[in-house]
């Protein structure tokens, strides 16, 4: 929980805590049915921030994603960077169509861009290590 988290969920309580102490200070001095109103909206946001205050962090990501996603079970192939019609591209040299195959520029795991089926890289796809 970040600083601004912990200063919004304070302000909550203390405006939770108001709540339920005018709330109780109506219904005892003038109308239980009026004084019940604050008191239920304080409640509400005392638990509220309880709840979340007790809540399980999220999990980090199993790969960040500012980093490049590789697959464990894919080959490696090296590509390199290569100018195509004004655009930056990766050129991959695929032995199986025995023709290059273009992918976007940054390396990682790519689907295999080979029509046949038969291709080794048709199931896993393949990694792209830049050259
Ligand atoms: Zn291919």
């Amino acid at each position: 929980m970040s600083d601004f988290d912990r200063f919004c969920a304070g302000t909550a309580l203390l405006l939770g805590a108001v709540l339920l102490v005018f709330g109780a200070f109506v219904a005892v001095r003038w109308s239980m049915l009026l004084g019940m109103y604050p008191a239920l909206v304080g409640w509400g946001i005392i638990q509220a921030v309880r709840v979340s205050w007790n809540a399980p962090l999220p999990e980090e990501p199993p790969v960040p994603v500012d980093e490049a996603a590789f697959s464990l079970t894919a080959p490696t192939l090296l590509a390199e960077l290569v100018e195509v019609d004004g655009c930056t591209r990766l050129r991959v040299w695929c032995d199986h169509c025995d023709e290059d195959h273009y992918h976007g520029p940054a390396p990682g795991h790519r689907e295999a861009h080979c029509t046949d089926a038969g291709s080794p890289y048709w199931r896993d796809g393949y990694n792209l290590a830049v050259d």
